[in-house]
């Protein structure tokens, strides 16, 4: 499937070396729970998730009388499941309620435009009216490529010039998207981490204007990570969650990295739901986020 295509480096970095740890026992000791969250660790999966993981995991065998190496693997993957599904009980983008506006934020480079361009493309070829909103002022380029998107989506877009106020194109957005029916907006919209004073305001001002003239839409507000960047993607999560009231992340370049594991520590140590992953740079290749089809195809 395109989602096991995707997942092909994080699954080597997870499953196989699982699979080569768990073939050199005999029996289950405390040294092969070592190595398993050693692996677990080093693909990003992070510290305290793992620990969590592996307690479970050491209960579970101990309770089940688990005497083969061979049976952990099911085990582990049982509670990888759970544990994504404990922390986050949906992952739905939901894009049923017109209208709907989605706020996109994230650092440059991330693949933020890109993934505006995909949710575009397949939302409109669901039957839905689209709008893009080019609220992210600071670089030309940016309002160029996102341009570029909506042409190559086909859906309408609304953009000022750099370093124009963006709440007012949100704003200019909002009426558009009012006198044409839209069913849902998607505004980029900032992504400099390094002043989080002027982000906090800049992103406030865009809610203040949202919730003032478009109380009727439904507000999902998404962080955009790069996956291949590992610890600096939960980074990025935690400044943003303290500056946005997020409603999901979206993780990019999965297709390109063995670092996947950074779907436990955004979901598990920070709550957020992983609602959108990309595996490819073409307009088809984001996928819906299901955990159990993740844990699934990173392990079989
Ligand atoms: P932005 O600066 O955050 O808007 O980033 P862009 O959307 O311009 O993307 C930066 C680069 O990442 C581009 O070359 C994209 O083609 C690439 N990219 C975005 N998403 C994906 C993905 O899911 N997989 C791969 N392999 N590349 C991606």
């Amino acid at each position: 499937s395109k989602l096991k295509k995707g997942l092909t480096k994080t699954r080597d970095n997870i499953s196989n070396k699982i699979d080569t740890i768990l073939a050199s026992y005999q029996k289950v000791d405390e040294d092969l729970f070592e190595e398993i969250e050693e692996t677990l660790i080093s693909a990003d999966v992070g510290v305290d998730s793992t620990m969590q993981i592996i307690d479970e995991l050491t209960e579970r065998v101990k309770l089940e009388r688990i005497k083969d190496p061979q049976e952990v693997k099911s085990i582990l993957i049982s509670i990888m499941k759970q544990k994504l599904a404990e922390a986050v009980p949906n992952n739905n983008l939901d894009t049923s309620k017109s209208p709907t506006i989605i706020l996109v934020v994230g650092v440059n480079g991330v693949g933020k435009t890109t993934t505006i361009g995909k949710m575009a493309a397949k939302l409109k070829q669901q039957g839905k009216k689209v709008m893009l909103v080019a609220a992210d002022t600071f670089r030309a380029a940016a309002i160029e490529q996102l341009t570029e998107w909506a042409n190559r989506a086909g859906v309408d877009i609304i953009s000022h010039k750099e370093g124009a106020d963006p709440a007012s194109v949100v704003f200019d957005g909002i009426a558009s998207a009012k006198s044409k029916n839209v069913d849902v907006l998607i505004c980029d919209t900032a992504g400099r981490l390094h002043n989080k004073k002027n982000l906090m305001n800049e992103l406030n001002k865009i809610h203040r204007v949202v919730e003032r003239e478009y109380p009727e839409a439904y507000k999902e507000t998404l962080l955009v990570v790069d996956g291949t960047t590992g610890q600096n993607a939960i980074f990025q999560a935690k400044e943003f969650k303290e500056v946005a009231e997020l409603t999901g992340v979206v993780i990019t370049k999965l297709d390109g990295t063995a670092k996947g594991g950074v779907v436990f520590p955004l979901e598990i140590e920070l709550g957020l739901p992983v609602k959108l992953i990309g595996v490819g740079e073409q307009i088809d290749n984001l996928m819906e986020f299901d955990s159990d089809n993740f844990v699934d195809a990173i392990f079989n």
